[in-house]
């Protein structure tokens, strides 16, 4: 069997008589994509907070890289090694990229914000930040004004600030959102090589990126995994058919 570095055993949530989670198990394995679709409001982003430990499941267990994660905070669980991203307001918009991912390299280490001007002379922290900013594509864009990046581009930035903690999973809730058809054909492409290096965990509307890049599929419905698969069980399964993808979906 595949060795999980992620693994969500038997999650529950409930708001009064809301069930948000119901009993979710699933696991994300190294080298892939594990794409978490479902209708609004089928318990998507609770089960996402519940994994990075913005919120206590009323059950169940949340393992990570082998230790039980389930009573550690965000800070610890990201401290271990599990990468959040796409939070953009987190960029500092007048600072150079470059900037950036050295203050994120700094609170990786634990160091303060206020130090920024030492920290860009920092042969160690500048290592860091550029081999970042070289994985993911954006070296040429180092000393340009975050400000002056596209959205596609601040969400590859905002990979890069992540992978300074060296993280060894992606949670990532909808990635996509809000980039147009090429940001989108990018951005694809940009997942597709980091699974490589880091497994995502991925929440994801848009049908074509999910089917073109997810390794395993899991359906949520109310709640509840209704089905785990690759693209082509999960296009043919009849509960996932009638519960949640139109045919022309799965054209
Ligand atoms: P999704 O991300 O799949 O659209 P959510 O996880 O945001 O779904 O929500 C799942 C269900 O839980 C929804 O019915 C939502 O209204 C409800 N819900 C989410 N968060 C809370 C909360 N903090 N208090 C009460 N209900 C909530
Ligand atoms: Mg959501």
């Amino acid at each position: 069997m595949t060795e999980s570095i992620l693994d969500i055993r038997n999650i529950s949530k409930s708001f009064g008589a809301l069930k948000a989670s119901d009993n979710v198990s699933l696991d994300l394995r190294a080298g892939e994509i594990h794409a978490l679709i479902g209708p609004n409001g089928a318990g998507k982003s609770t089960l996402i907070k519940q994994i990075a430990g913005n919120m206590a499941p009323d059950q169940g267990s949340v393992w990570f890289d082998g230790q039980d994660v389930t009573t550690l905070d965000t800070v610890a669980r990201a401290r271990a090694g599990l990468g959040r991203t796409f939070q953009i307001s987190s960029l500092a918009m007048d600072y150079s990229v470059l900037q950036n991912v050295v203050l994120g390299a700094l609170g990786a280490r634990g160091k303060v914000f206020g130090f920024l001007r030492p920290a860009m002379k920092d042969a160690g922290l500048l290592e860091s930040a550029n081999s970042a900013l070289r994985q993911v594509e954006l070296e040429a864009f180092a000393h340009d004004r975050t400000s002056d990046l596209s959205h596609g581009q601040r969400r590859q930035l905002e990979v890069a600030v992540a992978l300074t903690m060296s993280p060894k999973a992606f949670l990532m809730d909808e990635p996509m959102a809000g980039l147009g058809a090429e940001g989108s054909h990018r951005m694809i492409g940009f997942l597709d090589s980091l699974r490589h290096q880091v497994p995502i965990l991925l929440v994801e509307h848009d049908m074509d990126a999910v089917f073109a890049l997810a390794d395993r599929i899991s359906v949520l419905v109310y709640g509840a995994v209704i089905a785990t698969g690759n693209a082509d069980e999960i296009r043919n399964n009849a509960d996932v058919r009638s519960a949640y993808l139109g045919e022309e979906d799965l054209a």
